[in-house]
């Protein structure tokens, strides 16, 4: 097969990784691999001109008859050209002047190399109206066809899809045509008799229907987040309000995301507009409540296509006006606008993308004229395959639901996620003071943090905090752990105090490893004397331990049977059963910009490899993952540890890797070792052993990430799902406990079900009971039995196609 790949509409981060990972997925499944340029413009305008130009002959694909052999050897495929995509054809665009070079270049194994770190789309984009039309996707067809084409992976927004659909719909009528006017022959008309296609949703706006991300849209919103929090700290110091406009006309998810990862205090989407006529005082309202506590600061945020629920536009400008004329608020407007879709992408835009090129390429070579044209989606970080024409028309459906001020269908053809992370802002941002519930089922929550730091503790503690508040319950923080507790350093926890925690990394209550295990009764003791109707752990593998020893001693103790949640939060990863942490994205990000900047410092050398040493405890998640998205070549994790057999085979893979490398372009390589992977290989081993063996080839140097893999400000993602599993685990804690009320007679009995994990199991949210989890944790290893990124190992050294040049002979 002969894939081409294409990026159109906006350009996004990750589309990069996208054309990386098709092209490389592709290689290694035997395929050919090529790039369109400028999107469907490039389609359209092929490589006749330059082929004029250049004496080529008119038509190749008719001349042959046979199609060539696939070069299913890499070494055949290694590169075409001395970076042929940025050198033919720089700085011409699609807007009418000629361009130089071809637009559909075939392209191999190192020409995409450290593709995935950069932003945009190297390969270009573009709206193109001639593709619009009949007679443009005719010479898109017949271009196709000269380079033997068959399959195309059309990376954009919902307008790029619906083009490669109509474009499949109609490849029949347009072969044809081209048999009738004698630019194919009979055997060319059969052999390109269908076109396989296969769609990636890359837009910053994340508003495709049936999948949880877009490509792009995660690192849209770290570039938001980033912003909001510089400006929160000149508001606070001059106590004003912002305004925040964001990109969306149609959907709201950046606007959601971005307001309640940067804790802002009103947000305007087009899907939940609000009313027409009292918006302006509602507005006040709140913002006032929030003042009339102390606060210093205001952060409105607002979709570009903001509207009322008349859809009368809501301008950021609107927003400032009021709050500047009937507040007297000091008020500033800051528009984002193209910031949003710049930078390096994050690591989730690395990640996906790479999951989702070789799915794509899978999707093509499976399919057959009667498969739907698929789009590759994902929901929650299970890679997903979907109807595309179906995933389009929901995602149209949300426009025109809004059009028709349908606003409630709008939000039920959201992803859940969507309407939960909408009542998550209601929940952790507006102040109610009039709750009404009975005071028999008003529980004091203790807050606790239990193991090491990771992002999103604190964001989780503070929407625990507020939920607390609004419903009626009492929050009790509990500083230090279970030996805060055993010290009383409890503290009732307000609406103000944690208002900045949602964007501070660490732990705000203080976090240790200390076990309940070693006075088990003096903790019972001091659920007691606080009088704890609920607990709330917050940590890793230490705080599901704590969560099982307080869970067995309810058999003695009466004080810990009262509810109990846990929200995994461990940058590791290595809490069994959940397939997400909060604190991994964050380590993730943390890991992958150090990374970028060592690996810039190894290219410079030409020829320098570094061994990256990372935390993770014994679970290779974060070294795995991190590899993936750093775009390491090698990566040791303690689930296979490191054996001399496999360490020779890496030298002779990277001895035969460099001899390949274009002469005097020797890059920069990474090794990634997780610390625990072995106690005899270790890192300074394995650097001493790559100087030694590298020889003139290269030399090696090693990096410790350390602590700084803990640290730093969370993610949006880990903030984002903060607030959403926290509140889910309020509702469990406030749900059983008023089942164990009702079911109470004179001693209070706690079930089983009543201590929780809370986790995220094949793209799904789901509780864990104590026990479940029980058995499906490696104990000793402190890790679960099984885990679910094991295949993305095989991915990395696919990737950088490690058995293939361990195999080569010397
Ligand atoms: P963004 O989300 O950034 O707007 P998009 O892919 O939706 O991205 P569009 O401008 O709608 O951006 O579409 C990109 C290109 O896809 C168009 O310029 C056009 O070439 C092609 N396209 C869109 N809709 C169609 C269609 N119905 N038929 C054929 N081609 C189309």
């Amino acid at each position: 097969m002969k894939i081409a790949i294409l990026t159109s509409g906006g350009d996004s981060a990750g589309m990069n990784a996208v054309v990386r990972a098709v092209v490389k997925a592709g290689i290694l499944k035997g395929c050919e691999t090529w790039v369109v340029r400028e999107g469907y413009e490039g389609l359209v305008k092929g490589n006749k001109e330059y082929n004029r130009q250049h004496g080529a002959p008119s038509f190749r694909a008719a001349t042959t008859t046979e199609r060539p052999d696939p070069s299913t050897n890499i070494l055949n495929n290694l590169r075409f050209g001395d970076g042929p995509l940025l050198k033919e054809g720089t700085g011409d665009d699609a807007t009418g002047r000629t361009l130089r070079g071809r637009y559909i270049v075939r392209v191999g194994w190192d020409d995409v190399r450290g593709w995935f770190a950069e932003g945009g789309t190297l390969v270009g984009s573009a709206r193109s109206q001639t593709f619009r039309t009949e007679e443009g996707r005719l010479a898109a067809a017949e271009n196709l066809i000269y380079e033997g084409i068959d399959a195309l992976v059309v990376c954009g927004g919902d307008g790029s899809l619906t083009g490669a659909d109509v474009f499949r719909s109609e490849w029949p009528s347009l072969i044809n045509k081209l048999h009738e006017a004698g630019q194919i022959d009979e055997s060319t008309m059969k052999r390109h008799a269908h076109l396989r296609i296969v769609g990636l949703v890359g837009s910053i706006d994340n508003d495709m229907s049936l999948t949880d991300m877009t490509i792009g849209a995660p690192t849209a919103l770290h570039r938001i987040c980033e912003a909001i929090d510089n400006i929160n700290t000149t508001a606070l110091s001059h106590s004003r309000a912002f305004v925040i406009e964001v990109m969306g006309r149609h959907c709201g998810w950046l606007a959601l995301f971005s307001a309640i990862s940067g804790g802002a205090d009103f947000l305007f989407i087009p899907e939940k507009p609000p009313n027409a006529a009292t918006w302006q005082d509602e507005m006040c309202e709140s913002i006032n409540r929030h003042r009339e506590l102390g606060k210093r600061k205001t952060l409105v945020i607002i979709a570009e296509g903001a509207h009322d629920s008349s859809l009368n536009p809501i301008t950021a400008e609107d927003v400032k006006n009021i709050l500047s004329d009937r507040m007297a608020l000091d008020t500033r407007v800051t528009t984002l606008g193209h910031t949003q879709r710049g930078g390096r992408p994050c690591a989730l835009d690395r990640i996906m993308p790479t999951l989702q090129g070789f799915e794509a390429v899978d999707a093509l070579l499976e399919s057959t004229p009667e498969t739907p044209s698929y789009m590759i989606g994902i929901s929650e970080n299970k890679i997903t395959r979907v109807d595309l024409m179906e995933a389009v028309a929901t995602t149209r459906a949300v426009a025109e639901a809004i059009g028709n001020k349908d606003f409630a269908k709008a939000m039920s053809l959201r992803d859940p996620e969507f309407q939960e992370t909408l009542d998550g802002f209601f929940a952790s941002s507006a102040v109610v003071n009039d709750c009404k519930r009975p005071e028999h089922l008003r529980m004091k929550v203790a807050i606790m943090h239990v193991g090491a730091p990771a992002g999103g503790m604190n964001a989780a503690t503070r929407a625990a905090v507020r939920y607390c508040l609004r419903n009626g319950h009492t929050p009790v923080g509990v500083h230090n752990g279970f030996r805060g507790l055993a010290d009383d350093d409890v503290e009732y926890l307000t609406w103000l105090m944690v208002d900045g925690w949602g964007a501070r990394g660490g732990s705000e209550l203080g976090t240790n490893r200390d076990s309940p295990a070693v006075d088990l009764g003096a903790v019972a003791a001091k659920f007691q004397q606080h009088s704890f109707d609920a607990l709330l752990v917050i940590g890793g593998f230490d705080a599901f331990d704590a969560l099982l020893t307080l869970k067995d001693g309810r058999k003695v103790y009466p004080s810990f049977n009262i509810p109990m949640a846990q929200i995994p939060a461990t940058i590791s990863n290595n809490v069994p059963l959940t397939e997400y942490s909060l604190g991994s994205d964050t380590c993730l990000n943390a890991l992958v910009d150090a990374c970028d900047a060592i690996k810039q410092s190894a290219s410079a050398s030409r020829n320098r490899v570094f061994v990256v040493e990372t935390q993770g405890g014994r679970c290779g998640y974060i070294a795995t993952m991190g590899a993936l998205a750093s775009g390491a070549c090698l990566v040791y994790t303690p689930e296979e540890g490191i054996n001399l057999d496999g360490l020779r085979q890496d030298v002779k893979f990277l001895k035969n890797r460099y001899h390949l490398d274009a002469k005097g372009k020797s890059e920069g390589r990474l090794v990634i070792r997780n610390d625990r992977s072995s106690n005899i290989y270790t890192t300074e081993f394995i650097t001493s052993m790559l100087k030694e063996e590298g020889g003139t080839l290269f030399d090696s140097r090693s990096a410790n990430l350390g602590h700084t893999l803990q640290g730093g400000i969370p993610s949006p993602t880990d903030r984002a799902r903060a607030v959403r599993l926290s509140l889910k685990s309020m509702a469990f804690l406030e749900r059983h406990f008023e089942n164990m009320h009702k079911a109470s007679g004179k001693t209070r009995h706690a079930p089983d079900d009543s201590a929780a994990v809370i986790t995220i199991q094949g793209g799904q949210i789901k509780w864990a009971t104590v026990d479940e989890m029980v058995a499906h944790a490696d104990m000793k290893n402190r890790r679960g039995t099984t885990s679910w990124w094991t295949g993305v190992k095989t991915m990395v050294e696919q990737l950088v196609a490690k058995p293939e040049f361990t195999a080569m002979s010397d």
